[in-house]
């Protein structure tokens, strides 16, 4: 969980350090794990660390070709976070509007964030980030585009960062599924008694950025990379849903138990297909930290083919791991009466005597393991769970298209043709078109 700072040499928490080998790649991966599994649900830092990760690269590659100072600036403001070990918000996803439409043709000009105003001293921006994970837990917001952008867009073309209490900035928290059970008397109906999260929609209503904390201001040229290197990163990051999937794993193997059907070959194979599906994950997240290699900047980035099938895979998975939990678990899961019922005098001693399963075996833990199977599945916690695996770090479509980008059919069809003999240079016939 700690790392050695490449900017002072000291002991850093792993969340604020800049990738510098395969090693460090790898050590996320298992660090999402772990923090998934002891948490059951998102635990809002992964996406920090991946946007100052992203930030290393582009602001280095963006001096080397413009002569600007951005890398310098983005160091200064690193070593101030990894020294206060600062929680930093990824606020990368704009409103967006219609969806077909640049950032400049929108109806309204506010839908994307944008710079409204340059100062000696820094820019004003106004708009807003929609989906914003941990947001009001956050030290610090670090704004990245969200789209590639062309030049006019310039003014959309803006990444910097502002402490969370900056005046002008307003945290709109979105609802979740059963939200209100935090605030009823019994805790067992939450079902994840110690952790849960929240996201976001963040309003900058004329807010003032200084110039020492602006990382990209109208190069857009530089947001397309931007926005690779920042979501090849996030999407290695959910490997997190393999420890959230280690808890809903051993909730239905429990739920199992106090069912008496445990033995069951059925119930047996299908545990083996969550714990199969469960690690495939693992591997895509460990796969494509294994082949990154080195920017010139010295970070170290994941293999972007890889981190993109990884985390097609995290979209279908997870639905299918709580498919079978909800399986295995039966369909009290979504008929079980309330802890106040469970507690009561009049219907308490009812609930007790007809949800009662094997001999020995507490009735009441028995509904506590089903309201967190609830809570992953269908409750609170399914928002980082199951959506989140589907839309965070981009919807499903926008790793195919990286998958298309860099999956090289040309040396693939080159690799056929050998073997059967079809001349190389064969130029007859269509080509592959690239997306
Ligand atoms: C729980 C959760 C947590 C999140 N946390 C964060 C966070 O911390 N920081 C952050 O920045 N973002 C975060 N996100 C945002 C996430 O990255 C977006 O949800 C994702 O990029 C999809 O954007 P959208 O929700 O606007 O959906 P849309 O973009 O509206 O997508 C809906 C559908 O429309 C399709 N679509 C969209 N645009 C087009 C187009 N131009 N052409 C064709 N099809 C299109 C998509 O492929 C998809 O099928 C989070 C999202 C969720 C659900």
């Amino acid at each position: 969980m700690t790392a050695v700072s490449h900017l002072t040499g000291r002991p850093i928490n792993r969340f604020t350090h800049i990738h510098h080998d395969t090693a460090d790649l790898l050590a996320k991966t298992r660090m999402g794990r772990l923090m998934g599994a002891r948490t059951g649900c998102c635990f809002q830092r992964c996406v920090g660390v991946d946007a100052l990760n992203a930030l290393s690269i582009t602001t280095y590659n963006l001096d080397a070709r413009r002569g600007t100072a951005y890398f310098q600036r983005f160091n200064r403001y690193l070593a101030y976070v990894q020294e206060n070990d600062l929680v930093c918000d990824g606020a990368m996803t704009d409103p967006k509007g219609d969806r077909s439409l640049a950032p400049h043709e929108q109806a309204d000009p506010d839908l994307y964030l944008r710079v409204i105003q340059k100062r000696d001293d820094g820019i004003v921006v106004r708009g807003a980030k929609a989906h914003q994970t941990g947001a009001i837990n956050s030290h610090e917001i670090i704004v990245l585009p969200t789209v590639a952008m062309k030049e006019a867009d310039r003014d959309y073309a803006v990444a910097f960062a502002l402490p969370a209490d900056t005046a002008g900035i307003t945290y709109i928290v979105g609802r979740q599924p059963s939200d209100t059970r935090k605030s009823e008397a019994h805790a067992m109906d939450v079902g994840n008694l110690c952790y849960g999260g929240h996201e976001a929609l963040i309003v900058f209503d004329d807010v003032f950025v200084p110039w020492e904390r602006v990382f990209l201001c109208g190069e857009a040229e530089f947001t397309g990379e931007l926005v690779e290197k920042f979501a090849a990163y996030h999407r290695h990051s959910y490997a997190c849903k393999v420890g959230v999937g280690d808890v809903l794993i051993g909730a239905a193997q429990l739920i199992a138990e106090y069912n008496g059907v445990h033995r069951a070959a059925h119930i047996r194979d299908k545990i083996i297909e969550m714990n199969h599906l469960n690690e495939t994950l693992f591997c895509g997240s460990l796969a494509c930290a294994a082949e990154g290699r080195a920017e010139p900047s010295g970070t170290y980035s994941v293999d972007t083919l890889l981190a993109n099938v990884s985390k097609q895979n995290v979209t279908r998975f997870p639905y299918e791991i709580a498919r079978l939990a909800q399986d295995i678990a039966g369909g009290l899961l979504v008929t079980l009466p309330s802890a106040a019922d469970f507690h009561s005098a009049e219907v308490g001693p009812w609930l007790k005597k007809y949800f009662q399963t094997r001999a020995g075996d507490s009735t009441e833990n028995r509904l506590r393991v089903l309201r967190l199977i609830e809570n992953l599945t269908l409750g609170a916690a399914a928002v980082g769970y199951l959506t989140e695996s589907m839309h965070g770090a981009g919807s499903p479509q926008a790793q195919r298209i990286m998958i298309a980008r860099h999956a090289d059919l040309e040396a693939k069809k080159r690799l056929a043709k050998r073997l059967c003999g079809v001349p190389e240079d064969e130029t007859t016939g269509r080509r592959h078109e690239e997306p």
